[in-house]
């Protein structure tokens, strides 16, 4: 029951989102959603989230252009972390009261920015400073209002910085060319969000999940590969093909960053129940 109000209340943030996300720096938060294609202005039952994009087939009622998947993305996403927060948080209610409600509050805020810097980094391989920045001064918070605190204060506060040293060495000895300036705030709130030992952990398993996901990558933009399919598909079509992916295509990392983040986040609340407030 928690999870299903959580999770659509996450529903209905995550469609906020992706007005955010794709408004950001571009329009005015105001007016009706349209199709980006025929201009139509949509109506309520085109924008259900999650269930209007997979009842349409991806796209547009009138024009039938295509729908981003990210849309659906984002606010499943959020749903699922929304449910996960409240799951996690909701039962401390009964013997913390206000003290939860700050938390869960503030862990949905923390949330909610992952999820937007997240596609916002995917689409436009730049992370918002105003968002990263929010979100590692959340991630400080919530470290503070943990009762009783998970650290001493010293070791909270270096958290932050300790984990964003090794990005941010990255981008200095690559004049950031390997690795955003931006993927080094967001590392900041890792630290802080989820304290020294498990934001380094989230760091490393970046590191995996990013090379993992970007070898691939890399292998169908190099030459080699190139070359071999040339063999077999005529050198227009696969330039027209729009499959083929160029040395400059720049994978962004801040994506890696959450994803494992969320899943180290995940693992600390489902054990959060056990040993946190427990001396209260
Ligand atoms: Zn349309």
């Amino acid at each position: 029951m928690i999870a299903l109000v959580f999770g659509i209340l996450g529903l209905i943030v995550g469609s906020f989102l992706n007005v955010v996300i794709l408004r950001h720096r571009a329009r005015m938060l105001g007016g009706r959603s349209a199709c980006m294609s025929c201009g139509r202005t949509l109506r309520w039952y085109d924008l259900v989230p999650v269930f209007s994009w997979v009842a349409l087939g991806g796209r547009c009622r009138i024009c039938r252009a295509s729908i981003s998947v990210q849309y659906p993305l984002v606010e499943g996403m959020t749903g699922i972390l929304f449910a996960f927060v409240g799951v996690a948080l909701v039962p401390l209610f009964v013997n913390h009261g206000m003290a939860t409600l700050f938390l869960l509050l503030d862990y949905l805020a923390i949330a909610s920015l992952l999820i937007a810097i997240a596609a916002y980094d995917l689409r436009h391989t730049i992370i918002p400073d105003e968002w990263v920045y929010s979100c590692a001064f959340l991630a400080l918070v919530s470290q503070f209002s943990l009762v009783p605190l998970q650290a001493d204060p010293l070791s909270i506060l270096i958290a932050g910085p300790l984990v964003a040293m090794p990005l941010y060495l990255l981008w200095f000895v690559s004049k950031g060319t390997w690795m955003g300036f931006g993927d080094v705030k967001l590392a900041l709130g890792m630290g802080w969000l989820l304290g020294i030992q498990n934001g380094l952990l989230a760091l490393f398993l970046a590191f995996i999940i990013g090379g993992i996901v970007s070898m691939p990558l890399l292998f169908f933009s190099s030459g080699a590969w190139r070359t071999i399919v040339a063999k077999f598909i005529p050198y227009h079509l696969w330039l027209t093909s729009g499959k083929g992916f160029t040395m400059k295509s720049e994978v962004p990392f801040g994506p890696f960053l959450i994803m494992s983040t969320i899943g180290v986040w995940f693992a600390v609340l489902s054990s959060i129940q056990l040993n946190f407030f427990f001396f209260l």
